[in-house]
């Protein structure tokens, strides 16, 4: 608590009272961020890096709300994953609504994130609609995927490039060579086996991958 002897002369009584109680919405706000973040899955990298929450106390909420202790250690991601067929598709759609989020409105930061990523939630329910569609144990994408795609995107490490064929936007390796890129949908590969993609997929899959 700040006595006035503290205070610097030209504070008042009000606005010490207005920026107490800012600083409370202020941690308030952060308080359901996180809470939010966790809800979506968020481990402690992202909720240290997007709140102003100390580890310790958000170790103690990431508890509080899911039963137990945040996993530890670094994320193991790598570039790779989000070019492997069917996460490929996947991180395609998000990246694409969160492009058009950048875009055409005002959000931005986390809060861009969290809304592209209940977006692609969405856009998934609506796939797995279709008949035929394989599914499997929640989002392809999880949200710290995602959150790490945009770290990848960031430092140019991926990118989107336009299909040639169907001209959808798909993420891409920045540094292979993506001359007339075929996307995974226009072209593919046997291993994706299981995966198979009907038209029906196919087509609502495109459709989530234009603007
Ligand atoms: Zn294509």
């Amino acid at each position: 608590m700040l006595t006035n002897m503290q205070v610097p002369a030209r504070h008042t009584h009000l606005t010490e009272a207005k920026q107490v109680k800012k600083s409370v919405i202020d941690e308030s706000e952060q308080l359901q961020l996180a809470i939010k973040l966790i809800n979506l899955g968020a481990r402690l990298q992202l909720l240290a890096s997007e709140t102003t929450i100390s580890r310790e106390r958000l170790t103690k909420l990431y508890k509080e709300i899911k039963g137990i202790s945040p996993p530890k250690g670094m994320l193991p991601f790598s570039t790779d994953w989000f070019l492997t067929w069917r996460p490929n598709i996947h991180s395609s759609i998000f990246l694409n609504i969160y492009k058009f989020l950048q875009e055409n409105t005002e959000i931005s930061g986390i809060e861009a994130i969290t809304t592209a990523y209940g977006l692609y939630l969405e856009q998934v329910h609506t796939l797995e609609k279709t008949a035929d569609y394989q599914k499997g144990d929640g989002p392809v994408l999880s949200l710290m995927r995602a959150w790490t795609l945009l770290r990848f995107v960031e430092h140019k490490l991926l990118k989107t490039e336009a299909c040639s064929s169907c001209g959808g936007n798909f993420v891409v390796n920045t540094y292979d060579l993506n001359q007339n890129y075929l996307c995974n949908l226009c072209h593919v590969p046997s291993r994706a086996g299981k995966y198979q993609c009907t038209d029906k997929i196919k087509h609502a899959h495109a459709h989530a991958l234009h603007d």
